[in-house]
Formats: structure tokens, sequence, C-alpha cells
């Protein structure tokens, strides 16, 4: 039987420790971190991440502002909110929600946010300094990931982790992460000529595929740590992992739940990205 990594507990102790640094960052400095968080459109999952990232801001102690735009917002009109947002000295991160509409290109919405307030770490010049490994700002959802990783004890070096997914935002850089701290990373995709053999032989597996119950038992290593990004609603509007937790649970030693497992991860390290942000925007160094 594999033990939880519980994701809500680790989460609320970074935001835990976010919120006391921010008050000492208030008491010393005068200086309250504030997160812009950009919505277009209504998508209602959208709405509740928004609205999530907000509550959490509320409870570190930051001020969110947001800027709700309407569905049919042009590309020109969107850049010229996050221009406004970069000269804006009261704003230290900006979070534009993906997905946008699709007359929008998010790939110059990401470029256009100042490196310096991109707390999501998309930014070109951002994922450039991940690659080399002298960064300000990690990607969240991988960020979170190697919290969850370190939370077990399990250590990464020399391990073989197989990361399912390539995307920009998890994939990649996720396997990144893992390489830095001197695992054996494998990266798989759609094209991977069979998969399970290559998943069986993970120490530390990552899912983020993007559909449920996609790993089964047979494709995970007995003893193995497994992490499941993947955030799938289902037809009776439950949220599902990428992973057959029934299935692979009493094979892993460390296994995290959905939800309750990396989604409250994410949100937790944005908050400290906008904390590092507002800091280093201020040369604050303590
Ligand atoms: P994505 O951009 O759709 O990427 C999915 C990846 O899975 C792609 O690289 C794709 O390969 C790969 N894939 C698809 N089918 C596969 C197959 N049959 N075998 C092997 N690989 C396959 O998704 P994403 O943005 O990375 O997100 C992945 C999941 O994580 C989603 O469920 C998303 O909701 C979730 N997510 C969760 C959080 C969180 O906070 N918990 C944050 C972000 C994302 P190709 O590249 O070849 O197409």
């Amino acid at each position: 039987m594999a033990k939880l990594i519980d994701g809500k507990q680790i989460s609320a102790n970074v935001k835990e420790q976010v919120r006391i640094e921010t008050e000492q960052l208030k008491e010393k400095h005068g200086i309250q971190p504030a997160l812009a968080v950009v919505i277009v459109g209504n998508d209602p999952a959208s709405r509740v991440y928004v609205n999530n990232k907000k509550k959490a801001c509320e409870l570190v102690g930051f001020k969110s502002f947001e800027y709700a735009l309407p569905e049919d917002t042009t590309q020109e009109e969107l850049l010229e909110l996050v221009h406004t947002l970069n000269e804006d000295k009261n704003v230290n991160g900006i979070l534009v929600q993906l997905p946008v509409p699709k007359q929008i290109d998010d790939k110059a919405i990401i470029q256009a946010i100042s490196p310096e307030k991109d707390v999501d770490a998309f930014h070109a010049e951002n994922v450039g300094q991940i690659m080399i490994g002298d960064y300000k700002f990690l990607p969240c959802t991988p960020a979170g990931v190697m919290e969850l990783i370190d939370s077990t004890g399990v250590e990464i070096s020399g391990k073989k982790c197989v990361v399912i997914g390539r995307s920009n935002i998890v994939g990649k850089p996720m396997a990144m992460l893992l390489l830095h701290r001197s695992g054996t990373v494998t990266i798989c995709h759609s094209r991977t000529v069979d998969l399970p053999s290559i998943t069986r032989e993970a120490d530390i597996l990552v899912a983020a595929v993007g559909k449920a119950n996609f790993v089964t038992g047979d494709m995970v290593k007995e003893g193995a740590v497994v992490i499941d990004v993947g955030m799938n609603r289902l037809e009776n509007g439950k949220l599902c992992g990428d992973v057959n937790f029934a299935e692979v649970e009493p094979k892993a030693s460390y296994i995290t739940p959905v939800p309750g497992g990396v989604g409250p991860m994410t949100i937790a390290m944005l908050m400290k990205n906008t904390l590092t942000a507002t800091k280093l925007q201020n040369h604050i160094t303590d």
C-alpha cells in the first residue's frame, strides 16, 4: 500500500511560510505584494482557478487585482492591458489565465509579460533561465511536484524518472527540474512506442497527459513514487487524475491523490513566485 502524499497539507505549509514572509516584508519595508490576474471569457474551469488564486492571495496577505475581459476581446486589447500592468509599479506579478479565446495568440501574450513579473515562468527568458539552471522563478506546477517528491524523503539523484507529457507548461520543465536534481530522465509523449515498457522502469513516475485513468497498474514498477498531475473532468462532474488510483496505489510506495495532490501545490507555488518577484523588484535580499 502506498503512502499518500498530502498536497493539501504541504501546500498549506508553503502558503504559511509565504504568509509569514509577507508579514515581515510589510513590517520591515512597508511593501505588500500584489498579483494581477487576467481572465478572458467565460470558461467555468478558468473562473474556478482564478477564484482560487484570489483566495490564496487573501490568505497569504497579498493584494490581488482581477481583470475580467469579455470573450470577444482582441489580441491588441489584451496586449494593451499587459503593457499597462507591466508599467504599473503597484503590480508585482501578472498572470493571464490560460486558455485564452482562439482569436488571441497565447504565445504573443506570454512574451509580452515582463519577465520580472512573469510569475507563471512561461516567458522565453524565464524558460531559458530554467534550462541553464539559473532561475528566479520556476513554473508553478513542476515546482509544486518537486516539493511533493521532496516531502517523501526519496532521493532523486541517480533515480530513473519518467515524465509522460511534453507540454511547455508541465512536461518539459518537469523533466528539466528532475534533471537538475540528477535524475536520469525520460520524456514520453503520444508518439512513444511501447510506453508501458518505459514507465515500468521508473522509480519516479510523473503523469501529465490529460487523460483520465491513463496510467494503469501494469505500467508501474513496484515501489515507484507516482505523481499525478492530470486534472480531468468526468461526465459525472467528478475530478479525476491521469492515474488509475485503484490499480496503481497498491504497487506504488508514494502516490498523490486527485484532488488534493498537485492541484493545491500549483497555487501555493504561484504565491511563492509572487513574493519572490516582489522582493526582486524592490532589491530586497532578506
Ligand atoms: P497537454 O498540453 O495537452 O499535453 C499532454 C501531453 O500528453 C502531450 O505532450 C501529449 O503528447 C501527451 N500524450 C497524449 N496522449 C498520450 C499518449 N497516448 N501516450 C503518451 N503521451 C500522451 O497537457 P498539459 O497542459 O501538459 O496538462 C496535462 C494534464 O495536467 C492535464 O490533465 C491538465 O489539466 C493537468 N494540469 C494540472 C495542473 C495542476 O495544477 N494540477 C496544472 C497544469 C496542467 P504529444 O506532445 O505527442 O501530443
